[in-house]
C-alpha cells in the first residue's frame, strides 16, 4: 500500500502520487501503457515518454470542476483497459483527485454510488478521500447518470448557475445576467405530471408551476437548552413560494440589481420579491438565491394529473379557477 495501488476488482486501473512516475520498475512491473495525470502543474514531460499520457489541470480544491473531465479521463481509462495494458491515475498524493476520476470511471462503468466506489479503492488505498466539493460534483455525476456528455445536462447547468450566483454572492454582487437561469427555458412543464400552478390572484396569470418550486427545510425552533419546541405557532408557516427564475422575470433580473420587488407580468401587482444574496422565509430559514412569491399574492391551482378530478386547494379564491385553458404549455 502506498506507491502504486491497484483498484481491487477485474480492472488493471491503479492510484498513486506524484512519486509514483517515477518508480519507472514498479510501473513496469504493473504493465503501465496510460498514465492520467490530474495535477494543477506540469510535472517533467520525459517521465510520461513510456506512456500514453493525459493530463487535467486541477487543483485539489472545493470548487475546482473536475466534474467536465469525467467523459474524457473516462474514455481514457477505458482505452488503456481495452489495450490490455495497466492505467495510472495519479495526482499529488493520490488521495483526492486522482481518486475522484477512478470514482467517477467505476461510477459510468458499473453503476455504483460514489460511497460504493470509495469503499471498494479503500479496500487497497484505505486514505483516498475526494473533497467536499468533488464528492458533491460525483453525485451530481451519479444522478446525471455518467452520460456522455456532461455539459449537455440540466442538472450540470443548473450547477453552474449555482456556482455563478455562489461566486457573485460572495463577492455580494448579484450574477451577470447572461449567467442567470431562466429555468422554465430548459424545462417544459409537460402538462401530466401532478402540480399546481400559481396564478396572479388579480389578473389571473400563470406566474409558475410547482415543479419551479425550491423546497426549503423549515427552521426548527430550538430551546434554550437546544430541544426542539413542538407546537410552532402558526405564524411560524412559510408565507412564500420560493421558486426559480423564470423568463416573465427577464426585465427585472436583468436590471443587474442585488434585490427588487417580483411583479406580475400581466397586471404589474406586486406579488413577491427577489434577494441575490438571500432572504429568510417566514418560518426562519435562509434561502439563497431568494426569489419569491407571496402566498397572499396568489391563487393555487392543481393541474396535471390532479386536475382531472376539478379538485382546487383554495376552494374560496377558485370560482375562476375553474375555467379550463388547457394544460399548462411553453414558457410561463
Ligand atoms: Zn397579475
Ligand atoms: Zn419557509
Amino acid at each position: 500500500m502506498g506507491i502504486l495501488d491497484k483498484v481491487p476488482g477485474e480492472l488493471q486501473l491503479y492510484i498513486g502520487g506524484l512519486f509514483t512516475v517515477r518508480r519507472r520498475q514498479t510501473l513496469e512491473e504493473a504493465n503501465i501503457t496510460h498514465v492520467l495525470s490530474v495535477l494543477r502543474v506540469d510535472t517533467e514531460k520525459e517521465l510520461f515518454l513510456p506512456y500514453k499520457h493525459l493530463a487535467i489541470h486541477v487543483d485539489d480544491v472545493d470548487d475546482e470542476n473536475l466534474l467536465q473531465y469525467f467523459p474524457a479521463t473516462n474514455a481514457f481509462i477505458q482505452e488503456g483497459l481495452n489495450g490490455g495494458g495497466g492505467v495510472l491515475v495519479h495526482c499529488a498524493m493520490g488521495k483526492s483527485r486522482s481518486a475522484t476520476c477512478v470514482v467517477a470511471f467505476l461510477i459510468h462503468k458499473y453503476g455504483i454510488t460514489p460511497q460504493q466506489a470509495i469503499e471498494q479503492i479503500r479496500q487497497s488505498r484505505p486514505f483516498v478521500e475526494p473533497n467536499d466539493g468533488f464528492m458533491q460534483q460525483l453525485e451530481l455525476y451519479y444522478t446525471m447518470k455518467a452520460p456522455e456528455s456532461v455539459e449537455d445536462t440540466a442538472i450540470y447547468q443548473k450547477w453552474l448557475y449555482q456556482r455563478e450566483v455562489e461566486l457573485s454572492r460572495s463577492c455580494g454582487m448579484p450574477p451577470d445576467t447572461d449567467k442567470i437561469r431562466f429555468e422554465d427555458e430548459h424545462t417544459l412543464w409537460d402538462g401530466t405530471s401532478e402540480g399546481f400552478e400559481m396564478r396572479c390572484r388579480k389578473c389571473r396569470r400563470t406566474l409558475a408551476t410547482s415543479q419551479y418550486v425550491l423546497p426549503h427545510e423549515a427552521k426548527v425552533k430550538l430551546s434554550q437548552h437546544g430541544n426542539a419546541i413542538s407546537n410552532e405557532p402558526s405564524s411560524t408557516e412559510c408565507a412564500h413560494y420560493f421558486i426559480d427564475p423564470l423568463s416573465w422575470m427577464r426585465p427585472e433580473l436583468e436590471q443587474g440589481k442585488l434585490e427588487g420587488r417580483v411583479e406580475c407580468p400581466k397586471c404589474a401587482t406586486n406579488v413577491g420579491k427577489y434577494a441575490w444574496q438571500g432572504m429568510k422565509c417566514s418560518c426562519g430559514a435562509w434561502v439563497v438565491p431568494g426569489i419569491s412569491l407571496a402566498k397572499g399574492r396568489i391563487d393555487e391551482v392543481l393541474v396535471g394529473a390532479s386536475k382531472a378530478s376539478k379538485a382546487i386547494r383554495r376552494p374560496a379564491m377558485a370560482t375562476a379557477a375553474e375555467e379550463d385553458d388547457g394544460p399548462f404549455t411553453g414558457n410561463l
